[in-house]
């Protein structure tokens, strides 16, 4: 199944008009990560069919579900994701669609983690921008409770190892993750120390997609295009010491082009006795589910249940983050 996802990734990341395009010419499998099978499916999927090939595949592995059954129960732990983004910055949803989709999954939080101003081809958020964002999640919770939308950031991690947004409203924030989205070819020393002294932060919760990785290419706003990119280079041990040190969680990256922190350096954050946030970083509702791919990691590398923030509950997890 691997390779849908990878496929519905691809899909996922063309521009308008560009799937139709290529169905009509045929060129589907010009694009990395789809072969005749899973381009087959995919027309079919457009034309409205069952695609024949998964339905075979239903059929001939009706034992197969789809998820297994330790990865369907780690799933099951989670109550929130604390990685989202909505129209505010570069996402496709209104934060209220977010929270709804987050609803119907079963979710009790959702941290809103539009990006920082320094990102602006991601439509950042200025200093003004989120304290406007904080009212409007406000009056949203009001409306959703039970439901909880925890307010929150992507913050960037500039070169110094600072980060791009007032200490002032970091303070007010439920859940900082904080990211590194720029020079991610610098050299490991550099690296290093720019991601240690984010991860110290007192501000910072959770360590967003920490090697940077991108496995297939993806569109972003403007028709940008993104080619598939390695891991940047860094202290993997020391990073990962200072997150324990500092209570920091590593997190675990569900979007299926990014599947971050690779396996080798996942097992290595347990080995050192990491804790973990499962999240999509979903950029639309229907991408709120993508955390399978990240429990299916967990239980892959052995992480345990309860070191896994998100499996805890708004008000376990707001003592951890303001603790
Ligand atoms: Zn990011
Ligand atoms: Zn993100």
């Amino acid at each position: 199944m691997a390779a849908f996802r990878t496929a519905a990734a691809v899909v996922d990341a063309l521009p308008e008009g560009e799937l139709e395009r290529r169905i009509s010419t045929r060129t589907l499998t010009d694009l990395r990560g789809i072969g005749p099978k899973t381009g087959a499916a995919i027309v079919q999927a457009h034309a409205g069919d069952v695609p024949e090939y998964l339905a075979r595949l239903e059929e001939a592995h009706s034992e197969l579900v789809p998820l297994a059954d330790d990865v369907a129960e780690f799933r099951s732990t989670l109550r929130g994701d604390l990685h989202t983004h909505s129209d505010w910055s570069d996402g496709g949803s209104p934060i209220r669609e977010m929270a709804e989709a987050a609803i119907a999954l079963g979710h009790e939080y959702m941290a809103l983690t539009d990006h920082s101003p320094r990102l602006t081809v991601a439509n950042g958020l200025t200093a003004e921008r989120l304290e406007r964002q904080l009212d409007v999640v406000a009056a949203l919770n009001e409306e959703l409770h039970p439901f909880r939308i925890l307010t929150g950031i992507e913050c960037d991690i500039h070169v110094d190892g600072s980060l791009d947004q007032t200490d002032e409203l970091l303070g007010r924030l439920d859940v900082v993750v904080a990211s590194v989205h720029s020079d991610l070819r610098a050299e490991s020393a550099a690296m290093t120390a720019r991601m240690l002294a984010a991860v110290a932060n007192p501000h910072t919760d959770v360590l967003g997609h920490c090697t940077g990785r991108l496995l297939i290419p993806r569109e972003q706003r403007e028709g940008r295009r993104q080619r598939p990119r390695p891991e940047s280079a860094f202290d993997a041990e020391a990073v990962f010491s200072a997150c324990v040190e500092h209570g920091t969680a590593v997190e675990i990256n569900s979007r299926p082009e990014r599947l971050d922190p690779p396996l080798r350096l996942l097992s290595l954050a347990v080995e050192l006795g990491c804790s973990f946030s499962i999240d999509t970083d979903a950029h639309a509702p229907g991408q709120l589910d993508w955390q399978d791919n990240g429990c299916e990691r967990a239980v892959e590398t052995g992480v345990d249940v309860d070191r896994v923030v998100n499996t805890w509950t708004a008000d376990e997890l707001l003592d951890w983050t303001t603790g």
